[in-house]
């Protein structure tokens, strides 16, 4: 009688610990929910001001201005600077929000490499990096949102392209596995490179790095942090390995569709 007390008691325990556990956990979700609304809902209210600022200082652009140009320009690199911030905290808020019903949809990652280089081609022809795109003639597919699946693919290329300073080769795999049911989108440049003891840091919010040829380049610390969120949301996972001096590779593997 003791020993089935016993059991019972520890029953009875298990029980409490899952109810506060599952109590606990819907209550961080719901914070978690606040949150990304809060970001969102700041974000959004400071960009309608900002762009009526940006168009302002736009139209004192041509403008005869006399002794205040130097100070008008600064204030336009600066307001610039904020709006980036601005559109990366919107960015960040929508990726990491738990109530958003995501889009998913079949999506070729060939397509969305393409975007992204379009988008891109410039600042890489300026900066003068090539970049190559390596995939296959056959569709290359997951599924999930299109536009989330530009951003990821967007900002890798986009640090590729900031953190080569002295021009190479960029270069951007499609593939399928190695693991089953997954595909991988590989973005690898022969930049900067980033210290082995700053790697794991790369997904948080706002971290930069403390290297000063890294720290030359504008950013905000969330372009990766708002990747990883896209990623994780879309079930697969990502990882870097880089050499300081030599060059970095971020690999995505999603799962397949
Ligand atoms: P941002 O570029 O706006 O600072 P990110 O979140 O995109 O923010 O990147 C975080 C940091 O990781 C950057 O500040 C930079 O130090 C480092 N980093 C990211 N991508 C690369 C890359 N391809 N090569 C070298 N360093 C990189």
């Amino acid at each position: 009688a003791l020993e089935i007390g016993h059991d019972l008691g520890r029953a009875l325990l298990n029980a409490r610990l899952f109810e506060q556990e599952r109590r606990l956990s819907e209550e961080l979700k719901a914070l978690d929910g606040y949150k990304s609304q809060l970001l969102a809902t700041v974000s959004h209210e400071l960009k309608n001001p900002l762009t009526g600022i940006v168009g302002h200082l736009e139209l004192l652009e041509g403008a005869d201005v006399g002794e205040a140009g130097p100070s008008i320009a600064a204030v336009h690199r600066n307001t610039l600077r904020i709006r980036r911030l601005v559109d990366d905290l919107l960015l960040l808020a929508r990726s990491s929000d738990p109530g958003r019903r995501a889009q998913r949809e079949p999506v070729d990652l060939r397509e969305v490499v393409e975007d992204a280089v379009e988008l891109l081609s410039v600042q890489a022809t300026v900066g003068g990096l090539e970049i190559v795109v390596v995939a296959p003639d056959t569709p290359v597919c997951t599924s999930g949102d299109p536009t989330d699946l530009e951003r990821i693919c967007a900002n890798l290329l986009g640090n590729a392209v900031k953190y080569s300073p002295d021009g190479g080769t960029i270069t951007l795999t499609l593939d399928h596995g190695p693991e089953p049911d997954t595909v991988t989108l590989v973005c690898e440049d022969q930049g900067i490179g980033i210290a082995p003891e700053e790697q794991e840091h790369l997904w948080t919010e706002f971290f930069r790095s403390s290297d000063p040829a890294a720290e030359k380049q504008v950013g905000t610390g969330l372009g990766l942090a708002i990747v990883a969120r896209i990623v994780e949301r879309h079930g697969g996972s990502i990882d870097v390995s880089s050499e300081l001096g030599r060059g970095s590779r971020f690999r995505v593997t999603l799962p397949a569709c």
